[in-house]
């Protein structure tokens, strides 16, 4: 696989571009996720024109649509950031991204929660960063963080989760966009999608089997809405157990007792939340291999993403 291309706020590559002339740099997504990863960075206060260093900012009025102004000199910045953005968000389309990192607590890059003032002075945690928003309204189905929920396990893994599930999407139709090399991805993908919502494994089925009915352009692009509607909802130990448990149905009859047994432990271990996922991941691998299941041997599931980001690693 090709590195996957990631928007980024700049100031977390270690850029000294903040408004005090410093910067936030994030090791993981240089030295760890960068493994993986080709950047494309964006910091909005200096792409649009703003000196370091500068006056800090934030952001007051309502919160749906906030105004960004300087500290100190109260200058209102919200119409030369939305021109900024709006031309930025448009050359990005050329960039193939799969997603983005935004810089938290930001009033211009931040994704969520971010401190609205109103005329008392008195702020609410209910804003988005002036470009995060148009980001996010432009590119409504592409995977986003911010550098502080990635610090969550279980974020960081169903965020990268996703990152490479694009990646995987649009390599697939890179080859040739046809109905087969959708119906072969989502055959590949069944058991990770069930993983995180069953209610979508049942309707992307549903949607394949009637993929014959369908304009091609409209097939794609409805699995495309479904599959990262699908991978955004958290995975949790029942539905892994569930997926764990429905797959030693492929092979049951040729574990041993003791075999079985074993992993049923296993599996039912993980779901009580004493051992990581990665553990009866293992051991279904292992019988995957060893009895050469044709089905689950395709399973995107059983390796989602790198091991070396040890994602299924905690408990
Ligand atoms: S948070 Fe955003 S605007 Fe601020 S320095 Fe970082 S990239 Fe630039």
């Amino acid at each position: 696989m090709e590195k996957i291309k990631l928007g980024i706020s700049t100031c977390l590559l270690g850029e000294n571009v903040r408004y005090d002339g410093g910067h936030k740099l994030d090791r993981f997504l240089t030295d760890t996720l960068g493994q993986y990863v080709e950047y494309v960075p964006a910091c909005p206060e200096v792409e649009c024109g703003l000196t370091v260093p500068r006056e800090s900012m934030y952001l007051e009025g309502n919160p749906d649509s906030p105004h960004l102004v300087t500290s100190h000199t109260k200058q209102d910045m919200t119409n030369r950031m939305v021109r900024w953005a709006q031309k930025r968000v448009a050359e990005l389309e050329r960039e193939d991204l799969c997603g983005f990192i935004f810089k938290s607590n930001s009033p211009s890059s931040g994704m969520e929660r971010i401190k609205v003032y109103n005329e008392k002075g008195i702020p609410v945690k209910k804003g988005v960063g002036m470009f995060a928003r148009i980001f996010m309204e432009h590119f409504p189905l592409l995977p986003v963080e911010d550098e502080g929920r990635l610090h969550d396990p279980e974020l960081r893994e169903n965020f990268i989760e996703r990152i490479f599930a694009l990646k995987r999407w649009r390599e697939a139709l890179a080859k040739k966009e046809s109905r087969g090399i959708i119906v072969e991805f989502h055959t590949k993908h069944e058991l990770l999608i069930l993983s995180h919502s069953p209610r979508h494994y049942q309707a992307m089925g549903k949607l394949v089997a009637k993929a014959k009915d369908l304009r091609l352009k409209e097939f794609c692009s409805q699995y495309q809405t479904l599959l990262m509607e699908a991978l955004k909802l958290k995975t949790t130990s029942k539905k892994n157990s569930n997926v764990l448990m429905h797959m030693t149905g492929y092979f049951k009859e040729q574990l041993s007792s003791d075999e079985r047994k074993e992993l049923l432990e296993v599996i039912d271990f993980y779901r009580k939340g004493h051992i990581p996922l990665i553990v009866p991941i293992t051991l279904t691998s292992h019988y995957v291999r060893k009895y050469n299941q044709p089905y689950l041997k395709e399973q995107v599931y059983l390796n989602p993403h790198p091991l070396e980001l040890q994602l299924r690693n905690h408990v």
